[in-house]
């Protein structure tokens, strides 16, 4: 059966949680792209997808984090990106949101060595721009000839960037956190993004829809729950007027393109293989993008 797939999200942060083995339990599979943030928990993403066959690894490095890179960091990734040819690069971009976050001409440097790796190993990136869209852009620009692919996750930014970052290569992933009531701007602005370059994600166990519609909530009653995707999809489906059955399909071919089948070791292994029997990992309380 064909999966649903949560293009973007950081499971190996609520790796053995209930949330997880959860996903079992749907009414399809659920296959994701698991994104580590930082060195430390690039391990944490390899365990991760180790225990759940057909999942994707993305390393990189999220803004928020740049003030833990030590000396050498550039071959370090590189390293563990060769070591897993399947991988993507992600979550990397920029951030003018959150305090404490280096400045951007800082981080415009780290984004462009990033997207440079991702060219010179012809991988698929996934980038983050919260409130610094217009600097994301101007970055993939400089970088040309970038990555083979780019997934711009959770997009918020003006609607008249989408046909560029399509010119870019990119992919957008919706995010069911913009079905808030006051998001229903950056909402519409999906409806100009090209089906064929649409994706779906949750962000898990960041983000989530509103609470009033969320299906499924983490402890605590946040909505950053990893089968809330179900509900991303049928949201986006019925914006789109195109039934979920053939919606699943048209985001699977999508997902494809995006990030290559070609590259995937574990191609022809069936996608998401969530057990309820997978042992627990012990990494609960790590901070949540
Ligand atoms: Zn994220």
């Amino acid at each position: 059966m064909t999966p649903w797939i949560d293009a973007h999200n950081h499971l190996h942060q609520i790796a053995g949680s209930e949330a997880v083995t959860d996903l079992a339990g749907l009414a399809r599979p659920v296959l994701c792209v698991v994104n580590g943030t930082r060195e430390s928990d690039w391990q944490e993403v390899v365990d991760f997808v180790g225990l759940h066959p057909g999942m994707r690894m993305a390393f990189g490095w999220h803004p928020w984090f740049l003030h833990e890179q030590t000396q050498g960091w550039e071959t370090r990734l590189r390293e563990i990106l060769l070591r897993f040819p399947e991988a993507s690069l992600g979550e990397i971009g920029v951030d003018a949101w959150k305090q404490g976050t280096p400045n951007l001409k800082e981080q415009r440097t780290v984004l462009r060595t990033q997207l440079r790796l991702a060219a010179d190993l012809d991988r698929p990136v996934t980038v983050h721009g919260l409130k610094a869209w217009q600097a994301l852009l101007e970055i993939l620009i400089e970088t040309q000839p970038g990555p083979p692919a780019t997934l711009v996750h959770a997009f918020g930014g003006p609607v008249e960037m989408v046909p560029h970052l399509v010119r870019l290569n990119g992919w957008v992933s919706f995010n069911p956190y913009f079905l808030h009531s006051r998001k229903s701007a950056q909402l519409a602005t999906f409806d100009a993004v090209p089906l064929e370059r649409l994706l779906i994600e949750t962000d898990a166990p960041s983000m989530g829809p509103p609470v009033e519609l969320a299906e499924w909530t983490l402890p605590g009653g946040r909505t950053g729950h990893p089968a809330n995707v179900a509900l991303a999809y049928r949201a986006m489906a019925t914006r789109r007027g195109i039934p979920e059955v053939e919606f699943v399909e048209i985001i699977a071919g999508n997902f494809a393109r995006c990030f290559g089948q070609a590259r995937d070791s574990q191609a022809g292994s069936s996608p998401s293989i969530i057990s309820s029997s997978a042992p627990a990992a012990s990494n609960p309380n790590t901070p949540v993008t």
